[in-house]
Formats: C-alpha cells, structure tokens, sequence
C-alpha cells in the first residue's frame, strides 16, 4: 500500500505531455496551452468612449460651466476617418465608439442638458475622463496567456479580444472506459435477480465531459480471455484507459493479471486512502492505465484524486491534480488508521467567512446518495481519532 501523497506524485513523475497542436480557439474549451499567446493588437485596439454621451476637446472639458454645440455622431464601429474636434463644439458618442484624436473626455449623456442643438455642461471633468486609451490594458505582442494554462470560457474570450484565432495546445487524450461486472446493465433495461444497474459508466463519463474530455466506453464481461482482448485493444489505441471494478482480491478480479501479461509495468497497486484503496496505475509504452475500484464512491474519489492529475500531466497543465483549500468541520469525524479518508460534505460559509464542513451520512463506498447535498470532499488524515468539531481540514471542490 502506498501512502496518496506517494501515490499522486507518481503522475507528474511518470508521465509525459502528449504532443500539441495547432486548432481553431472555439474548438480549444478546456484545452491546455502549449505556446504562450501574444496579442496581435493593442488592447484596447484604439481610444474609444467608455459610455454614451457626447465628447469635447480637453481645453472645453475644463471650462465649464459652458455651451457646446453638437456637431455630428460617433457610433460603435464607425470606419470612416475621424476629423478633430474643435473648441467650443462637441459631438454624441456611444460606447466603444472612437474618439477623435484630439479627444479631452467623454461627459456622460445623463450629465448635460440638452437644448438647441447644443449641450450646456454644468462641472468640469478630468482630462481623459471616459477616455479608455488605445494600448492602455495591454501592447501588442504582449502575453495575453501562457504556456501549461487551461482555456477557461473566459480566457478563452481575453484570447478571442486579442485576435488569436488559432492555439497551439495539447491534442485530445484518446481515453477508453471498460466498465467491468457481469452485474452490470445498463440504465433503462430491467433488471434479473442479482444485477444492477451501471452507475460507474455515468459517472466516468460525466466527468470527463465536464472537464472537458471525451471517452469511449466498452462493458467488460468478468471472462479473463475477453478482459485481456478488450485491454489489449485500449493500450494499443489509446493514452489512457480507466478501468472500473475488477482490481481487488476476489478470483474473477482479472484486470490487473491481464494487464500485467500484456505487459503493462505496475507503478502502483493500493493506495492508503479511503474508500478506494484497491486502486491500480500501470504503463505500457504510450499507455497508462488507472484502474479504479468498483465501488461508485471509489470511482468517484478516484477521478477527483487520481485521474484528475494524471490528466493534467498528459495535457501539459502547470497546475497537476485537485487543490485543497483549508475549511472547519462543524461536527466531528472519525479517521481511519494508516489510510487518509476522502469524505464527502457540505460547504458553507459562516456569518464570519469561515468555510465550514458539514459532515454527510452514508459515507460507505457503496453509497452515493449524500450527493445530493455533497459540495466538497474533505480530507480526513489517516489517524484512529476523532477529529473534533472546529479542526481544519483540507477540501476539494466535488464538480
Ligand atoms: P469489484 O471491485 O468489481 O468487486 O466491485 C466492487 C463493488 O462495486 C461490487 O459491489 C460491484 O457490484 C460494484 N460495482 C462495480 N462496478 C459497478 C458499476 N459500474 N456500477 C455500480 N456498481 C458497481
Ligand atoms: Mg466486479
């Protein structure tokens, strides 16, 4: 058994980014940057008015009280070549329109009165006021992001503002599911004596739909011979397969000999967490294979934990793995000896800012209805104590 700390620093260690590629940025959601991204033009790209009203030169923005007359129209988008502006003349401006080059500020419309055709403008204002300047958040050819960063849908829109079109960023990881138990059936068939229905397949995949990545997914009958053809397939084909169930004690557990025959290279075999400890990391040649225990929580644990970092490594992410944020357990919990255990909870935030963990019931493996409530897993270190009401824990974030 391997303490999780070990266990989750073999995956930075063991495995490689996958190559990267060149895509369209609409098509790059979640994907990992592999080339920072310089932006193709100032930003903003010219000066431009931060609101709808009118525009002055700054010699008459700072001598009000005064008369304007308004003299023409500046629209968002307006191409045609802007004239200066002169002295005791002013023009309507909208939003993101440009402001001429001889622009002193903007005045709000909701500041001036109007009559005549002209603007009587009561204060005076700042040079510069409602002016947002070309250049003044970022140059051209400055990083708008950096290599190892995920594109979130807002860096994904900061990228599209600075004109990159195209990223360069880690390829899809080709991942297979086998979902192993002759138990098994699918959701929406009925069931014999004995079965039940496949929460892990659903779990798995959902998942890594909302991270971002897509898998197929295959049953795995409890028959060594077809546990060994189907795994054969996927470490041929694939980056990285995800197993569920079948890598325990019990004499139909056929996953990890078969792996083993095939040649995969054990990395690690049991993990001092819980639930899940049964879990198993393997390689072989371009392929790794994380095989997680049967139980749905398990499973559960195992793709926030585990397969979460592993992923992160192969897209080239600097950040590799969950992140633990410290919070207080408002009624205590019991540790469990020698192995660290992943308990799922309720987040709330107390009047004075304080996160704290609202221990759930049915924490047992099999067990997932507490999800319904579930915000976060705590980490309870492994001791045989309990862990009183008011001790910090770590917490990770269960979406
Ligand atoms: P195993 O590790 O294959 O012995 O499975 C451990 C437990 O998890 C057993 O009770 C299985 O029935 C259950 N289990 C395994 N796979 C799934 C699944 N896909 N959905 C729901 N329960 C499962
Ligand atoms: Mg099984």
């Amino acid at each position: 058994m391997i303490p999780l700390a070990e266990a989750l620093a073999t995956y930075p260690a063991q495995l490689r980014p996958l190559p990267a590629e060149r895509i369209p940025l609409q098509q790059a959601l979640y994907r990992v940057l592999r080339a920072d991204v310089l932006a193709a033009c100032d930003l903003p790209r010219h000066s431009q008015s931060a609101l709808d009203g009118y525009v002055l030169t700054a010699a008459d923005a700072a001598r009000a009280p005064c008369r304007l007359r308004i003299a023409g129209t500046l629209a968002a988008g307006d191409t045609a070549a802007l004239t200066p502006l002169v002295d005791g003349e002013c023009r309507r401006i909208y939003t993101g329109a440009r402001v001429p080059p001889n622009a002193g500020a903007v005045v709000a419309q909701e500041r001036v009165s109007i009559a005549d055709g002209h603007i009587g403008l009561r204060e005076s204002l700042k040079p510069g006021a409602n002016i947002r300047m070309q250049g003044e958040e970022m140059r051209a050819g400055s990083p708008v992001a950096r290599s190892g960063q995920r594109l979130t849908p807002g860096l994904i829109a900061a990228l599209a503002a600075a004109g990159a079109a195209q990223v360069q960023v880690t390829r899809a990881p080709r991942i297979r599911l086998l979902v192993s138990g002759d138990e098994l059936r699918p959701l929406g068939t009925s069931l014999a004596d004995g079965q039940i229905w496949d929460s892990n397949g659903p779990l798995v995949l959902s998942w890594l739909a909302a991270h971002g990545y897509a898998a197929q997914a295959q049953h795995l009958p409890d028959e060594r011979v077809d546990v060994e053809r189907m795994l054969d397939a996927a470490l041929t084909q694939c980056d990285l397969v995800i197993t569920t169930g079948g890598v325990s004690v019990g004499d139909r557990d056929y996953i990890i000999p078969s792996a083993e025959k095939l040649g995969v290279r054990r990395v690690f075999w049991r993990v001092a967490q819980k639930p899940g400890k049964p879990l198993y990391f393997g390689l072989r040649e371009g392929a790794a294979i994380l095989g997680l225990p049967g139980n749905p929580a398990a499973v559960l644990i195992g793709l926030v934990l585990h397969v979460s970092a592993a992923l992160d490594v192969l897209a080239g992410a600097d950040s590799v793995g969950a992140s633990f944020h410290p919070g207080t357990l408002a009624a205590p919990v019991r540790g469990a000896a020698q192995r660290d255990s992943l308990l799922r909870m309720r987040l709330e935030y107390a009047a004075d800012g304080r996160a704290m963990l609202h221990p759930l019931p049915h924490q047992d493996s099999h067990m997932l209805s507490n999800l319904n409530r579930a915000d976060v897993l705590a980490h309870v270190p492994a001791q045989d104590r309990i862990h009183a009401a008011g001790e910090i824990l770590g917490w990770t974030l269960l979406a």
